[in-house]
């Protein structure tokens, strides 16, 4: 806590009064610190792929710009390093809106078996036009659970979700979603065969570019933000989101989200 102390004094010099303002110094100093560690961050993770872009670029200036093997995989990789930090601007650009309250969520009300079973139907297509043998188990409450949500807002929390469970898991790897209803909320969850999280890591996730292999993340085209981005769009639902890991075995994403189940009747 910090004070500051003024007098007051009178035109005929005695001092009337004492103002004392206390601020919370160590709100402040917290803010500022996360500022600069998320500066510092967003710097570390721009010069990544323009140190590589860099030496690729050097590299055909110097000669391999000829060579009609080299050349086009140099080229590549550019194209590939700059897709990366398209992507990576885009999260920015989208956690800065959240962050000055530009981006409001939209409700409607929407039938969420439906919705979570677009998400799923989208993903198996995509495995099967990659070739790759994911499979995808459903394990939906028979009820039909009308809510409302932004749906473009949790379609895109869905995605990064199952993402990172075909990311992080190998070909082949089965990834379960459940959706079911408590008393008074809908319990969405995505559980992977994969590679897990260390126990020490599991809530750190969330945090705006935390990952627990750097090397790993950026190969797969990760930006580090899908988890916070969505941590922020499940917290302006009045929701909330958390992981459960078992390292070497897997990793289940649950999301919680309020819900107040409608009775037939009350269509009416
Ligand atoms: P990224 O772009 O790196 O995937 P995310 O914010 O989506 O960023 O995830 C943050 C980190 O959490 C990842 O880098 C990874 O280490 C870990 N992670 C997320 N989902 C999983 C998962 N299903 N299995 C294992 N690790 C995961």
């Amino acid at each position: 806590l910090k004070a500051d102390f003024a007098m007051i004094r009178r035109e005929s010099g005695f001092i009337s009064g004492l103002v004392c303002v206390l601020h919370d110094v160590t709100e402040q100093e917290k803010n500022e610190s996360e500022r600069r560690e998320f500066v510092s961050n967003v710097s570390h993770e721009l010069r990544t792929p323009l140190t590589s872009m860099k030496s690729y670029l050097e590299s055909l200036t110097d000669g391999a710009w000829q060579d009609p093997e080299l050349a086009p995989r140099f080229l590549n990789v550019t194209l590939e390093e700059t897709d990366r930090m398209i992507r990576m601007i885009n999260d920015l650009l989208h956690l800065s809106r959240i962050d000055a309250q530009k981006s409001p969520i939209q409700l409607e009300l929407v039938n969420l078996n439906e919705m979570v079973n677009f998400v799923l139907e989208r993903f198996e297509m995509m495995i099967k036009s990659q070739n790759q043998n994911y499979k995808i188990k459903k394990e939906f409450t028979r009820r039909t659970i009308w809510t409302e949500v932004d749906p473009d807002k949790i379609i895109q929390v869905l995605d990064n979700i199952m993402n990172n469970a075909l990311k992080y898991s190998p070909d082949g790897g089965e990834i379960t979603c459940t959706l079911l209803e408590t008393h008074n909320n809908v319990i969405i969850s995505i559980s992977d065969q994969g590679m897990g999280i260390p126990q020490q890591d599991v809530k750190r996730v969330f945090n705006r570019f935390f990952r627990v292999d750097k090397a790993r993340s950026r190969a797969m085209g990760g930006s580090g933000l899908g988890l916070a981005i969505s941590r922020e769009v499940i917290q302006d639902h009045g929701g909330s989101i958390w992981a459960e890991s078992e390292e070497g075995k897997g990793s289940t994403f649950y999301i919680s989200l309020p819900y107040e189940p409608i009775e037939e009747d009350d269509w009416i």
